[in-house]
């Protein structure tokens, strides 16, 4: 059912990179939200000081105004549940801590770095052994006014078991003694991440919680913490893993050895953006209908949470590069010579050229934009070749019949009054008709000589009418010349 006060928050750690994992997670975050007139709202977890990389939290913005994920609350735009910024609401964590201690659902634990490794080391598996959770109150008195240093830990419930549901993995339990006394408070006096995100959520109203199933074993601990303070536990909506696909046929988890897996490596391999996040959608989301290509406006009238798979995903690259296809075809030519302008200037510098006549010959064959200077070089210069590119079978081209072609041709197209693709193509195919020849006969050398290749988007006409009349006629000149 639609819950227009659904509130998501994207909650991202300002580590300078933003992997298509943390993207999707954004993105479903905003298409929960959006999806049911609600709002989504960006918080920034830098609480984890070591992590924080220099101008990080620009590219969260940045990142999420590329893929036009626009939020409704945010450290930059404000709103009624602010600092939306984890280190600004440190001093906010303590006295919740404290309530649970008054409850006795909390307590202070004062045993030292040393006393924790030895009993780590112990113990199989690790973990605390609740040495001070029921210290007599004089000794706690007592350790509180020689100034131990402590830090808060929550009681767990000792037997039992506790069930949550999540809205894609369903009912899942864990068993109690599993769960250790968690840390709430260090002794800095600053919160654990899983206190601070509940803590976060809970007080900025979230009521539905995406994140990566990686979460999963941790929400058992999220709700006990739910329910010690008598708070609505938040729908959680748990995203499977991404794979990506190894050589060796099998998958893994999705990393640097498959691909690009940063949004701004995809867009630099020559992705647009739209067409990462219309891909990035379907990666666990499967719509009702067979349809692959979304707006976001689309995506968020359709999405719907039943439709979240829990099988792992696996990324693929020749999937993204058909999308990314679709989306260059889609294009204005303008759109296109926009966004293939930096590639243009890859291979002709400064040079100026009739750039709006590239659309044509490669918005069609485009599926990646870095595969635009390779498939123009020959436009800035005619490569070296040989006269073995002039046979071929298929034109019914040989090197007999070639130099003889390619002298007709030239002499033909240096007559004409005027240079225009209409003309080129008229004087060409009138050539073959009035020799019977198939077009091609008369195409294939003059295309040859004019590109030196012979793998060129577009054909004869195209390559000519860009080139224009003086390079054009210098180029068939050279390709004479080879005989
Ligand atoms: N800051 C956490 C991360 O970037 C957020 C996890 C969550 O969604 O709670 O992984």
């Amino acid at each position: 059912m639609a819950n227009n006060n659904a509130r998501t928050r994207y909650a991202p750690s300002p580590t300078g990179f933003m992997h298509v994992g943390n993207l999707r997670t954004a993105l479903y975050e905003y298409l929960v939200a959006k999806s049911q007139g609600g709002k989504f709202i960006l918080r920034i977890e830098d609480t984890d000081r070591e992590r924080l990389v220099e101008g990080a939290v620009d590219v969260i913005y940045n990142t999420l105004k590329l893929a036009g994920l626009k939020h409704d609350e945010g450290p930059d735009i404000g709103g009624d549940f602010g600092p939306y910024v984890q280190s600004e609401r440190k001093d906010m964590y303590l006295p919740y801590a404290e309530q649970l201690i008054k409850e006795g659902k909390a307590y202070r634990c004062f045993c030292s770095k040393e006393r924790l490794e030895q009993i780590q080391s112990e113990t199989v598996g690790g973990g605390y052994d609740r040495h001070c959770r029921d210290l007599p109150q004089e000794e706690i008195d007592r350790l509180l006014a020689e100034g131990v240093p402590y830090v808060i830990r929550q009681k767990m419930p000792i037997e039992g078991s506790t069930t949550f549901v999540d809205a894609v993995y369903g009912e899942i339990t864990v068993d109690n003694t599993e769960l250790q006394d968690q840390i709430l408070i260090k002794t800095d006096g600053y919160p654990t991440y899983n206190f601070a995100n509940v803590i976060d959520d809970h007080t900025m109203g979230i009521n539905y919680v995406v994140r990566g199933c990686e979460y999963l074993s941790s929400t058992p601990k999220y709700n006990l913490l739910y329910e010690a303070f008598g708070w609505e536990i938040p729908t959680y909506i748990h995203l499977p893993l991404i794979m990506g696909k190894d050589e060796d046929g099998n998958v893994s988890k999705l990393s640097k050895r498959h691909g690009a897996t940063g949004f701004y490596d995809l867009i630099d391999e020559g992705y647009l953006p739209e067409a990462i996040i219309n891909y990035i959608a379907l990666l666990g989301w499967c719509p009702k209908d067979n349809q692959e290509i979304f707006t976001l406006e689309e995506l968020e009238k359709e999405f719907d949470i039943k439709g979240i798979s829990k099988s792992p995903s696996v990324f693929d690259y020749d999937k993204l590069s058909w999308f990314n296809g679709e989306y260059i075809k889609a294009m204005t030519p303008e759109q296109f010579t926009e966004v293939a302008m930096p590639y243009y200037k890859q291979v002709f510098g400064d040079k100026e050229m009739t750039f709006e006549k590239f659309a044509e010959i490669l918005q069609k064959r485009t599926t990646q934009l870095t595969q635009i200077p390779e498939m123009l070089d020959f436009f800035a210069e005619l490569p070296e070749y040989g006269t073995e590119l002039f046979v071929n079978k298929k034109s019914k081209t040989n090197l007999e019949n070639a130099p003889a072609l390619l002298r007709e041709a030239y002499e033909r197209l240096k007559a004409m009054p005027e240079w225009t693709s209409t003309a080129i193509h008229d004087c060409l195919i009138n050539m073959a008709v009035e020799k019977e020849l198939k077009n091609g006969t008369v195409m294939w050398p003059v295309r040859i000589a004019a590109a030196g290749k012979t793998v060129t988007p577009g054909g004869a006409v195209e390559i000519l009418d860009i080139l224009g009349r003086e390079e054009s006629l210098n180029r068939l000149e050279k390709g004479l010349e080879k005989f």
